[in-house]
Order: structure tokens, then sequence, then C-alpha cells
């Protein structure tokens, strides 16, 4: 990914790490407002991708986060899962592969399927029936989750006997299908009846011309990473193609040595999980964090991630553009969850990523997940 964005800086592009709080496509140029910046724009291409769905179960909110996870690659490897008997629920490619994801990390994966049959492809579906670690449960139905301050077990029952029981499981793992992220484009372009957005047959044209869809928005059907490359790059050669015909295209010429906003923001120091120094912001591992939690005078900010986690990377330049900016005045440590365990468990760490300021030693706020930028700052800027 970093040298994908590397060179697409070389070619001119300006990244900003920002959400996308409005958009206004009844005007020429488009409109596309984020907290910080306001973009007009002849073209757009849209690739804001599809959220997972959850099931609303009774204690649901409860134990989010808790033990009920929709992204078994991001939560799995957490220490209240290891060894632990796990549920997945759902039929699907995504179901099958967390199941078997799961596997690495779990004493038994617990499969529900609603019906008597999986929709993942028949190649997944071996897998997951082939694996000795995963017990398959056929039309079977989540009722709720049960627990007091951690979660012990899945109530579920049979939708063909009606006979309910317990599934003793100390994590339950979402893979029931997503919803598209198009809120902020309802009303504005063509959408379908669960809100993907519409594209033209073969292409990736909207209703609405100069905007284009790439990826899992604009498709309920692959949704895999390929497809999503493969359409992103027809929508960057239909947008080039439409600036062009209107006379709306300008030309970037490559110059050597003029950095882009982001790039700038990068943070210039990397800290070797060996080396440690008290003046310097940024550290790395539990030696690290031990050191500083007994000898900083600043407010701490510690960052849990995983490896292959995915919201870890999203995390990644929207924190570090944070801790930029209070360089000197904080110190920043970044665990991963898989190399430094034994912290994770201390520190009660049930997801990734987790992040956690800490003050003179008391925990003062802990995040879940990833924020807008201003949620970060505003919590270190008032507790200087
Ligand atoms: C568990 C799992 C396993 C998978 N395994 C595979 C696999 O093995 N092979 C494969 O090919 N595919 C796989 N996929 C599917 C693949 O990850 C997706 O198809 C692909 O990531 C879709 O890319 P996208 O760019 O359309 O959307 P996403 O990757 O979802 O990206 C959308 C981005 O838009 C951002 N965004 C949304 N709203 C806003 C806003 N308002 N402002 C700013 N940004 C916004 C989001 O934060 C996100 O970063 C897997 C998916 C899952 C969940």
């Amino acid at each position: 990914m970093t040298n994908m964005k590397a060179q697409a800086e070389r070619w001119g592009a300006e990244l900003y790490t920002e959400d996308v709080i409005s958009v206004n496509l009844s005007q020429r140029p488009f409109i596309v407002r984020s907290s910080e910046r306001e973009v007009k724009t002849h073209g757009l291409i849209i690739a804001t991708g599809a959220t997972a769905k959850r099931l609303g179960l009774p204690s649901e909110e409860q134990f989010w986060s808790r033990g009920i996870s929709a992204c078994a690659i991001c939560d799995g490897a957490t220490p209240i899962f290891r060894g632990q008997e796990l549920v997945v629920i759902g039929a699907g490619d995504s179901a099958a592969e967390e199941a078997v994801y799961l596997t690495k990390y779990g004493s038994v994966v617990h499969l529900l399927v609603r019906s008597d049959k999986m929709r993942a492809s028949k190649a997944m579906q071996d897998r997951v029936l082939t694996n000795s670690k995963i017990k398959v449960h056929w039309h079977t139905e989540a009722l709720d989750v049960i627990g007091k301050e951690q979660m012990v077990g899945v109530q579920v029952r049979n939708n063909y006997t009606g006979e309910e029981n317990t599934i003793p499981a100390r994590g339950l793992f979402y893979a029931i299908g997503h919803k598209p992220n198009t809120e902020l484009f309802r009303g504005q372009l063509e959408l379908d009846e669960v809100g993907y957005i519409v594209t033209r047959h073969g292409s990736v044209e909207t209703s609405v011309e100069g905007v284009f869809a790439a990826g899992d928005v604009q498709d309920h059907e692959f949704r895999q990473a390929i497809t999503a490359a493969g359409t992103g790059c027809q929508a960057a050669l239909l947008a080039e193609r439409w600036l062009s015909s209107g006379g709306l295209i300008q030309e970037f010429h490559q110059t050597q040595s003029e950095p882009t906003p982001e790039s700038t923001t990068q943070p210039q120091e990397e800290i070797p999980p060996t080396e440690f120094n008290l003046q310097k912001t940024r550290h790395h591992g539990g030696y690290a964090l031990r050191k500083l939690f007994h000898e900083s005078d600043r407010l701490l900010v510690v960052k849990y991630v995983a490896p292959g986690c995915g919201p870890c990377h999203t995390l990644k330049p929207i924190l570090n553009k944070v801790v930029d900016e209070f360089d000197g005045r904080i110190h920043f440590v970044e665990i991963d969850i898989d190399e430094d365990q034994d912290i994770a468990q201390n520190a009660g760490i049930v997801g990734t990523p987790t992040v956690q300021v800490f003050k003179n030693k008391e925990l003062i706020q802990e995040w879940k997940g990833v924020k807008p930028k201003g949620e970060y700052r505003q919590v270190i800027a008032g507790n200087l």
C-alpha cells in the first residue's frame, strides 16, 4: 500500500485521510466536503465500500467489541479468544473464510448456518467441512449472547426442530453480509433497493455524468479485492476520458521535489523496537510501554494493532497526523498484540485497533475502532 500511495503521489495525486461528510452532485463542479476542507471537482469516483451488517441481538450492544465482532481478521488474534470456543454466523464466503481463519486461535469454531446449505463457493465449503476444528450447526439461528463481565455462551435455536440450547463460547463473529456505504449519495444518485450504487451494465458510470462508482459500493455479487481494483481501473480511465472530452483535464507534470500534503505529514522517525529514548515521541513494543508507563511525565497514547487488521491500516495515517501535531508533548507507543500478548491481555484488549490514553498512570480514554481525527485531537489537547 505504501508503494502504491507513493506511486500515486509521484503522478500528482494529493492524499487526504479524512471522512467525507457531504457531497453535492446537483451543481457543477461537484462539491465534496470533509470536516477539514471543501473540494470542487468536475469528476468523482466513489469507492466507499460496504460495511458489515449486525444481527441486533438483545445483548449485542453490551458485548460489542467485548466478545462480539464483525471482523475475525481484525479481532481473532486478541488474547480473550485464544484457546476458546468461538462462534461464527453466516453461510457465505466471508463466513467460511472467517471460520477457517479462527481455527488458528480458537479450540473449536462453531459455524451457525440458517438453512441446510451454505452459499459459499464449493472450494470454501470444502475447506470448512473438512476442517476438524469447525463444527457446522445447520438450521441454526442465534437468539442472544449470555454472560456478565464477559461473554460465556451463545443461545441458539434449531429452526427446524424448535429446540433451543446454549453453545459455550467466548467469541461471536458476524459474517452476515454488508450494507453499502451510500448514505451520502441517497437522493442524488440512482441506488438499488439494498442501497448499492447502480452502474451501467459492463461499465462503472452512474446515473450522474462525471460520477463513477468502483468496488464493493456498486458490486453486490462478487465483492472481491481484484474486482474492486478492476472496476477502480475502469473508473479511472472513464473519469480521464470524461474530463478530456469536456476540455476539463489539467495535466500534471512530474517534478522531483514537491512533496504532497499527506507525505509531509508522515512521521519522519521510525524507532526500532530495541532502542529506547525518553525524549522521542514515538515508541514501539512492550518494553517501551513499560518504561514509559513508569518514567514518562507526558500524556501516554497507546495504540494496539494486529497483523492483517484492515482498520489498523486505516487508522495509521489518521493517528500519525495527530501524534505529529503533539510532537514532544506526548508519548506514543504502538503495540502489536501478536508480539506482546501479555501486554494486550493485561490491558484488556478485545479487538484492534484500540487506542488508550493514560495520564499520570490512569486510563482516561479508550477508543475501539477508527475514529475521526478530531476526536483523538480533542481528548489529547484537553489533557495536556
Ligand atoms: C473477512 C474478509 C475477507 C476477504 N478476503 C478477500 C480475499 O481473500 N480476496 C479478495 O479478493 N477479496 C476479499 N475480501 C473482499 C475485499 O476486501 C473487498 O472486496 C475490497 O476491500 C473492496 O474494496 P473497496 O475499495 O470497494 O472497499 P473497501 O476496501 O471497503 O474501502 C472503502 C473505503 O472507503 C472509506 N470510506 C467509506 N465512507 C467514507 C467517507 N464518508 N469518507 C471517507 N472515506 C470513506 C472506508 O473507510 C474504506 O477505507 C474480503 C473481505 C472480508 C470482509
